[in-house]
């Protein structure tokens, strides 16, 4: 019966990169809301090496603050990086993770624990259902990235969910034990499976600071989610050279036919150049695409850590992983 009464930690992970004017007002308002909950509550901040002064913002809260932990990357890992290690780091029996600039309403975790206590679910996820103050060409962009992916992946992915989500500790260790290098969480989060609940909520502009996407960001991340999900590219460069195999089959014998049977002499630089040029073409494209995936394999193979903390305020930590 002491378990029944001993409260429950949630750990809520927030990966910042150069956050130091939207974490004040970040800390206050999630803390807040994490007061009010019941339950006990660590605020996991990973510094992903900014170049502002963000680690000195961390540091002055984990000073006030004692359920706040802080962990300062060695240099820019990335925010994928950034929330696997507040994983590895975190200990609580619900782990989370939030935006720094506010753009996740706070508020939703009271109704993401609520759900999670019900005992139905293993994972509580907010999707947002507009993109108010996204611009229309990357809102499109964004839609027919989910509609394809979801057409060849072994991962189906939700539009409009990202990473603000709440989940038990058994998701957590199964998302720990994903220990790829190359991670694409809206995919890790579905492959992992376990029941979610999908909470809406409409978008926010950001409380300070800037978004660090820029639009070709955006489309590497969109060919990373492909690369790590699905083989369809190699498929699809196997059916194009398939193709154009059959197609110059049935060429050389339209040309032959025509040669000798209607005595027709062998000409057409205009048709070779195209051809030259367009299986060329296909080919470097083919290329290009097993190219994708040498490369996501040697970063693999290579075994080198996600991650290195340089600083923290917490002693026991998986420093490097
Ligand atoms: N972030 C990070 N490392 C990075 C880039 C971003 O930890 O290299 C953090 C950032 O501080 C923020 C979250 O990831 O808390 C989401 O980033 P951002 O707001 O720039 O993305 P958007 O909301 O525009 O998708
Ligand atoms: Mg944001």
């Amino acid at each position: 019966m002491a378990t029944k009464t001993k409260k429950k930690m949630i750990s809520v992970i927030v990966p910042c990169f150069n956050e130091e004017e939207a974490l004040p007002f970040f800390h206050t308002e999630t803390s807040k809301v994490l007061k009010k909950l019941g339950t006990d509550y660590e605020l996991i901040l990973v510094n992903d090496g900014s170049s502002d002064k963000t680690l000195d913002v961390m540091k002055s809260l984990a000073k006030k603050d004692k359920h706040v932990v802080y962990l300062s990357f060695s240099r820019n890992f990335g925010k994928e990086s950034a929330m696997y290690a507040g994983l590895c780091n975190a200990s609580g029996d619900y782990v989370g993770f939030i935006d720094a600039d506010l753009q996740h309403p706070p508020i939703l975790l009271k109704d993401m624990l609520n759900a999670l206590e019900t005992g139905k679910y293993d994972c509580a996820a907010c999707r947002r259902i507009d993109r108010k103050g996204d611009s229309k060409i990357r809102t499109w962009f964004a839609r027919k990235f989910y509609k394809l992916i979801n057409m060849i992946s072994d991962a189906q992915m939700v539009d409009g969910a990202g990473d603000y989500r709440l989940m038990t500790r058994e998701m957590a260790d199964a998302i720990i034990s994903m220990s790829e290098y190359n991670r694409f969480s809206k995919g890790i989060f579905s492959w992992v499976g376990f029941n979610t609940y999908w909470i809406d909520y409409e978008n926010v502009e950001r409380v300070a600071g800037k978004t660090s996407w820029s639009f070709w960001g955006l489309v590497k991340y969109a060919i990373d989610g492909i690369v790590n999900f699905s083989n369809a590219p190699l498929d699809l460069a196997s059916f194009i050279g398939l193709g154009t195999t059959v197609l110059a089959f049935l060429y050389l014998l339209f040309i032959v036919i025509k040669y000798a049977f209607f005595g027709d002499p062998v000409q057409g630089w205009a048709t070779l150049a195209c051809i030259i040029l367009i299986t060329g073409g296909m080919q470097l494209f083919a290329l290009g695409i097993i190219g994708q995936y040498i490369g996501k394999t040697y970063m693999e193979v290579k075994n080198r850590p996600h991650y290195i903390i340089s600083d923290s305020n917490k002693k026991s930590i998986n420093k490097i992983k």
